[in-house]
């Protein structure tokens, strides 16, 4: 007995879908009536490879919207009978705008065999097609065929059995609308989930799309729902607040994002030689994604990018840091006696609130541009045109921009990393994105390579371990994605949606959010995390102190200096006394074979963990030298080992510095870390592992210098 199978044809008008019908079906044709319509229903059958085969040639469409007869019949046909394979016949002549409706067939998540016909006028305008490549792109067997000539009728007869029998299938494909699109979508499907009897005949993916793009028949079928209230009520409020941010309509802005995820897997599949690409799109895309001209243009723009958001953030972080201060000492005016609750509300609880705050500028202006970026449709391109450099170091295009934007300041580059799809490649992303040496290290290198290195080396130093950090990030990045973040990542379209100007009030909604999330989540945990080290370094209050300062003190009546040198020394005696005191001192064994074990650089890299370049500000508290960085250049210099030698040399400098390059992140930056990836395992493993690593590469650095004859 032959296996019975239906096969619908379906695709654009003209494009080829009598001509396959007949080579299939010969004489063996019937015409009939879709019910209740007067449109055609043309019916035949074949045998093939042990399957009778019923054959539907559904009437051309453009598309599945409800806007025409033909297209609902289309539609419907496909939806209601279920055939068991849609064999879509593509234009390849046209290929882009015939593949408008294949994703419409995609969305529908039907079983789908795509054939290029007219393969023979393609190529006569130069187009060639990588099957294997597309196929995998739009996650559906892709053939091509010439129908007047009966070429490769087999093929997709092959395919869509293969298709039937389970065999041979590509991973799906999805297509990306943008992340404002996919939210409301997820949103609409979180209330549609509640109706199963609507479910078993619609994929709900595709009734939200359709609810968005006001399908009038998807409205019909929703009102006779019991749910329909609640469903139309959420798909009210999505349109309305998408036609907010975009000034245009969802439906105008999901045919966008079938026409980018057109756009981008034909640039990635087919070669064009001539063909006449007309949209304006099309135009700027030739200079913006031309092979030459692409990463130089892209390059200049992120410059552009980076320059203006650290020339308007830093001012704008240094008056929250004068801001804190002063509300710091105003409130510790108020209090008349140094007290524990006055150091916990000044130096704890205020300067913990500071720590929080003096991120905000940066992350609003790195949105404000990356939302610029993403809504005018470049940040696809520049994905387009980092991926195959990026996929050398097993990443994704998309990870380019985090990776650069470490260079400022790690969290809103690992905020960034959203716009990655794919799941692996963002965890990587997230986890080495630590090692672009951020802004806050500058000052400790600034300091070690003033006391330690000649004029003339400086330059050289300060490259060599900013080059080091990126190497340490790609090496590490591949590790993890060969062991720990294992598999090619599913191939999949990058949209290349058309350009258009993104509405400010979208810019200022994506901004406010991403302000919103850093402060919420990750603000308690930096928060709490000063507020332990500013405990550590404050505790025990009980110091017995080596000398009394108070009646010392009393003593220097109105002899400024002094004053000041005692209050310095005080300062120091209590750290070197406190708990991070005594955890400086414990952890030196830790540090010895670096070559800088001394009790400390301990403590000052334990206070790091707040924010590497209180590292400098550590160390002048505990040579008593204040905020004098030349002076502390001194001290640095002047530390002796036991056996009387200078504990620094420069090889023991840069041994250092690259600890500090590497080592834990900052409370930030884990506050962050954890945030994103939703899992305190991963921010505590992101804490242990770099900090493994700086102790490796320094160790590396310290002893094999030594071996090469460096002191
Ligand atoms: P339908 O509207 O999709 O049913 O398309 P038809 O089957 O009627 O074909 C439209 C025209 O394209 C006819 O003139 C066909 O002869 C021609 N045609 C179909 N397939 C091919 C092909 O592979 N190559 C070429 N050169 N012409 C084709
Ligand atoms: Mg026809």
């Amino acid at each position: 007995m032959a296996k019975k199978i239906t096969i619908a044809l379906a695709g654009n008008p003209n494009s080829g879908k009598t001509t396959v019908f007949n080579n299939l079906t010969g004489q063996h044709r019937h015409i009939g009536n879709y019910p209740g319509v007067t449109v055609e229903k043309i019916e035949g059958r074949l045998n093939y490879n042990g399957y009778q085969i019923r054959v539907i040639d559904l009437p051309g469409t453009y598309s599945l919207t409800a806007h025409s007869i033909d297209e609902i019949i289309a539609r419907n046909f496909v939806l209601e009978e279920k055939p068991d394979v849609v064999i879509n016949i593509i234009d390849a002549s046209n290929l882009e705008r015939n593949l408008y409706l294949t994703t419409q067939f995609m969305e529908l998540g039907v079983p789908l065999v795509l054939v290029l016909n007219m393969y023979d006028v393609a190529q006569k305008h130069g187009v060639t097609v990588n099957e294997q490549r597309f196929s995998e792109l739009l996650g559906n067997p892709v053939v091509f065929s010439v129908a007047t000539k009966k070429e490769r009728m087999h093929a997709f007869l092959d395919a869509a059995i293969d298709l039937v029998e389970g065999k041979n299938i590509f991973a799906k494909t999805s297509i990306g609308y943008g992340a404002d699109i996919q939210a409301e979508l997820k949103k609409i499907e979180d209330v549609l989930v509640q109706d199963k009897l609507i479910l078993e005949k619609y994929p709900s993916s595709w009734l939200a799309i359709k609810l968005l793009e006001k399908d009038d028949e998807v409205l019909r079928k929703i009102k006779k729902s019991k749910y329909a209230d609640e469903v139309l009520e959420q798909s009210e409020q999505s349109i309305q607040y998408l036609e907010g941010i975009f000034n245009d309509t969802p439906e105008a802005i999901i045919a966008d994002g079938r026409y980018g995820f057109i756009s981008g897997a034909c640039s990635e599949a087919v070669g064009l030689n001539y063909e006449l690409r007309h949209s304006v799109s099309d135009k700027i895309d030739g200079f913006l994604i031309n092979k030459f001209l692409g990463l130089p243009i892209f390059l200049g723009l992120m410059w552009i990018v980076f320059k203006l958001t650290f020339t308007v953030s830093i001012p704008l972080m240094n008056l929250i840091e004068s801001g804190v201060g002063g509300v710091a000492a105003l409130v510790g005016s108020l209090f008349p006696a140094e007290t524990a609750l006055k150091s916990l509300i000044v130096d704890g609880v205020i300067s913990g609130v500071g720590s929080v705050l003096v991120f905000l500028p940066i992350i609003l202006i790195v949105f404000l541009a990356m939302a610029f970026l993403e809504g005018s449709g470049y940040m696809a391109r520049a994905a387009f045109i980092m991926d195959r450099l990026m996929h050398k170091i097993g990443l994704h295009g998309r990870s380019f921009i985090p990776m650069l934007l470490g260079f400022g300041c790690n969290v809103p580059a690992i905020m960034a990393a959203r716009s990655i799809e794919d799941k692996k490649d963002r965890m990587v992303t997230i986890l080495v994105n630590s090692f672009m040496s951020c802004g806050a290290r500058l000052p400790v290198y600034a300091l070690f390579i003033a006391a330690f290195f000649p004029q003339d080396m400086a330059g050289n130093v300060l490259f060599s371990l900013y080059l080091l950090g990126m190497l340490v990030a790609v090496l590490i990045a591949k590790l993890f994605r060969k062991y720990l973040f294992r598999g090619e990542a599913a191939p999949f379209v990058m949209e290349l949606p058309p350009y258009r100007m993104p509405t400010v009030k979208s810019i200022l909604i994506h901004m406010w959010d991403k302000a919103a999330m850093y402060l919420k989540k990750a603000g308690t945990i930096i928060f709490a995390g000063c507020v332990i080290v500013w405990f550590l370094s404050n505790y025990p209050q009980d110091v017995s102190y080596s000398r009394n300062y108070d009646a010392l003190l009393q003593s220097q009546k109105g002899y400024i200096e002094q004053i000041v040198e005692l209050e310095k020394q005080r300062e120091a005696e209590k750290l070197k006394k406190s708990y991070a005191g005594s955890l400086g001192r414990l952890t030196v064994p830790i540090f010895r074979p670096l070559g800088f074990g001394d009790w400390r650089l301990s403590v000052a890299l334990i206070s790091g963990i707040v924010g590497k370049e209180i590292v400098v500000g550590t160390l002048g508290t505990l040579y008593a030298v204040g905020d004098d960085s030349a002076a502390l250049g001194r001290a640095l210099r002047n530390i002796e080992r036991t056996d009387g030698s200078k504990l620094f040399t420069p090889l023991v400098a840069y041994s250092f510095m690259v600890f500090v390059l590497l080592y834990i992140p900052c409370m930030a930056t884990i506050a962050v870390i954890k945030q994103e990836t939703n899992s305190w395992l991963w921010a505590l493993f992101a804490v242990f592992y770099t900090t493994g690593v700086a102790w490796v590469a320094s160790f590396v650095i310290y002893q094999g210098g030594r071996l090469i004859g460096f002191q």
